[in-house]
């Protein structure tokens, strides 16, 4: 079996090596890629159409007789179109095809066929252009459809698929044991592959799908808690004292309880202990996460270790930064900053100082893990918003000192069904309150006409004392086209509508410093409205910003509209979210009332992953996660019971090292491979 999926598919009759080549461009070198490689969709062929119940623009399945031999002819720019009329006892069609010379000699007159395709009509009457077929001897049938590429179409890659599946013994090895199976009803991995591919119809397809689907969750699952249990050894940090009460008495606020909760358990993790901590701590936006990090930073410090605080952008980790240094103004603490920004002379000297282990206290962006970064003694690293970071950049931190503390910090409210997943390698503490005398933002939908009104009510706040920011437009072509739109927005508003207030600009395409000269004017309320792309996203902190306009809302995701909105409502007075919606359509606006009724970033985050799916929670950004190939992090059904095998795995089986899991765990191997995160050891 091992050995059958190893074979290079060019041993398969009719691939040879310029046709491999072309499977390799898809990824596919072995017989084993190949049966992997699932179909992208499926026609169905199973359901026959009469010719005299189709409905223009509908795609059906006919079974008919093509009456006459198919005729070629000559028309303009050179090209051949053939035509052929096919009938059943109901009616007849037309099919049309262009440029295929070989049609009238695969399609005889006088023989059956089943004819596949979208309905059109011309002046003829009905006809399909360009349907598939096969012979009826091939049975009424699902159809597999591949992902295809220049040179390699779809009916290649069944064929192989076919030849490989006849390869395969009529028994195989499964990852998942019988008994597994039998108690959560999944068909075995060689009826699955076998339908996955060539489902006999729609209830095998099903069947065939829910298990692959459901093992390659579990993989992940149970990857995940491997990684949790076994990937970090014994911490060498000593954590002897507790200094919460002492930090607090730097702060100008109480914590809150939710606040003191998290403290007290990444404090419990550390204290005295040589398992290292790997804690999330996730709040939605504006619940206070920062002192929370700082406060455990300082007592790893006051240890006699360093810290370190990765940021996801420069503007965050220079308000970090400037944060850190008002809280430990007057104790020992020595903060210093470390973007890629700075000039090279002054991150040299830096990164001196942090080897030497002067600077107890570094904040910075990706910086930080370059190899040139070395610490003295690092105790304790905090990743800022998570979403940002992949596994394998906390795992880069975490290299710069001997099994180090971790701590990660997320405001992307993850539903819990895919948070167990995701952070299953982590411990979590949520802070479900929010600082005493936050008024709720309120947010309204308003549409571009309205434009005028919100610029009145702008000036309003903007006399009282408040500040604006403004989200500009995604023009969706590139990162350079936004940014003119963003700066022609900006000029616009400055002369014209906000000509006699001070308007700022900030988008991710200008150098740090400019970026933060802007951010610090407008921190100290020099700049009364921000214009900005999304570069204002995430962390930012201006209590006294009240309101925000976010133009062309409905291009944006849920969960990142309510990171933008976390902006605002940071201090004590009432803010205001504008969602400016330039399209129509129904669905557009049922999504965006979402953001109308509630704040809760949970509750958005599922709406969000009923609606989209999980890309806004990662988006392109690398999550760390393996890629998966047929498990979709959206179907939350699917991940409730790949969750409930895999605790049903653990409780037959001890653990995964056990002899029955053993091919369940090459899986698990196979997975982060091939996502080229962490593997077992
Ligand atoms: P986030 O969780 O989004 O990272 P921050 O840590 O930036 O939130 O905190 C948001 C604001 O709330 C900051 O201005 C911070 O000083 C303030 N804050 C945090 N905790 C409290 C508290 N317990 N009481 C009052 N204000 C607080
Ligand atoms: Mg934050």
């Amino acid at each position: 079996m091992a050995s059958l999926y190893k074979m290079p598919v060019s041993n398969l009759s009719g691939i040879g090596a310029k046709r491999a080549a072309l499977f390799g461009k898809l990824g596919i070198k072995s017989v084993g890629d190949l049966l992997n490689f699932y179909p992208r969709a499926y026609e169905d062929w199973s359901t026959v159409e009469k010719i005299g119940q189709l409905e223009y623009g509908g795609t059906f399945c006919i079974r008919a007789v093509l009456g006459a031999p198919i005729t070629d002819s000559r028309i303009s720019g050179g090209r051949i179109i053939s035509k052929g009329l096919v009938y059943d006892d109901t009616g007849s069609l037309q099919i049309v095809f262009f440029n295929n010379r070989y049609i009238s000699n695969m399609l005889k007159g006088g023989n059956e066929y089943f004819f596949y395709g979208k309905v059109t009509v011309d002046s003829f009457g009905m006809q399909m252009v360009s349907p598939t077929f096969s012979p009826i001897s091939d049975g009424m049938r699902i159809h597999p459809v591949y992902k295809q590429t220049s040179g390699l179409v779809s009916k290649t890659i069944s064929n192989a698929v076919r030849q490989a599946l006849a390869l395969l013994p009529k028994e195989i090895n499964d990852p998942l044991p019988d008994n597994v199976r039998s108690v959560f009803g999944l068909c075995s991995l060689r009826q699955a592959l076998n339908d996955i591919h060539f489902p006999k119809n729609r209830d095998s397809l099903d069947a065939a799908r829910k298990r692959l689907v459901t093992e390659e969750l579990v993989v992940l699952n149970l990857g995940m808690r491997n990684l949790k249990n076994h990937s970090r050894g014994k911490s060498g940090v000593q954590i002897k004292k507790d200094y919460l009460g002492e930090f607090e008495t730097f702060l100008p606020f109480t914590l809150t309880n939710a606040q003191k909760r998290a403290a007290a358990d990444c404090v419990s993790d550390i204290m005295n202990k040589t398992t290292p901590m790997n804690r999330l701590v996730q709040g939605d936006v504006g619940s206070g996460k920062t002192v929370i990090a700082a406060s455990v930073c300082y007592t790893v410090i006051k240890n006699g270790y360093q810290a370190a605080f990765m940021a996801p952008t420069e503007i965050l980790a220079r308000q970090h930064y400037e944060t850190f240094s008002k809280l430990f103004e007057n104790t020992s603490v020595n903060v210093a900053l470390l973007t890629g920004s700075l000039k090279e002379s002054e991150k040299e000297s830096v990164r001196k100082e942090l080897a030497e282990g002067t600077i107890s206290m570094i904040i910075g962006t990706h910086a930080l893990i370059t190899d040139k970064t070395e610490f003295n003694n690092l105790g304790l690293a905090v990743t800022d918003e998570q979403h940002r970071f992949g596994v394998a950049q906390r795992a880069k931190l975490l290299a710069k000192g001997e099994n180090p503390h971790l701590l990660v910090m997320s405001a992307t409210p993850i539903p819990r069904t895919l948070g167990l997943i995701i952070f299953g390698d982590l411990d979590i503490s949520i802070i479900d309150e929010l600082p005493p005398l936050r008024k709720p933002v309120k947010t309204v939908i308003r549409s571009a006409s309205q434009r005028k009104g919100i610029y009145d009510f702008i000036r309003r706040e903007v006399v009282e004392g408040r500040q604006a920011y403004i989200v500009c437009p995604l023009v969706e072509e590139g990162e350079l086209e936004d940014v003119a739109a963003a700066e022609e927005y900006a000029a616009e508003l400055m002369m014209k509508e906000f000509s006699d207030i001070a308007v700022g600009l900030v988008h991710g395409q200008m150098k740090s410093d400019e970026k933060d000269e802007v951010m610090k004017k407008f921190v100290a309320n020099e700049y009364s409205v921000l214009v900005a792309t999304t570069v204002i996203e995430v962390g930012v902190d201006v209590p006294n910003a009240s309101i925000i306009v976010i133009e062309n809302a409905e291009r944006f995701g849920l969960s990142q509209l309510h990171q933008l909105r976390g902006r605002v409502g940071r201090g004590k007075f009432q803010s205001y979210c504008i969602l400016i919606n330039d399209k129509s359509s129904q669905v557009t606006r049922e999504r965006l009332e979402v953001m109308c009724a509630t704040n809760d970033g949970f509750k958005i985050a599922d709406e969000d992953l009923k609606m989209r799916g999980p890309g806004d929670f990662f988006g392109e950004r690398q999550h760390g996660l393996p890629q998966l190939s047929i498990a979709d992090f959206a179907d939350t059904a699917s991940l409730e019971l790949s969750q409930k095998v895999a605790d049903y795995i653990l409780f037959k089986h001890k653990d995964i090292y056990s002899d029955e899991l053993r091919l369940l765990r090459t899986e698990i191997d196979r997975l982060f491979e091939r996502g080229g995160a962490n593997t077992l050891n």
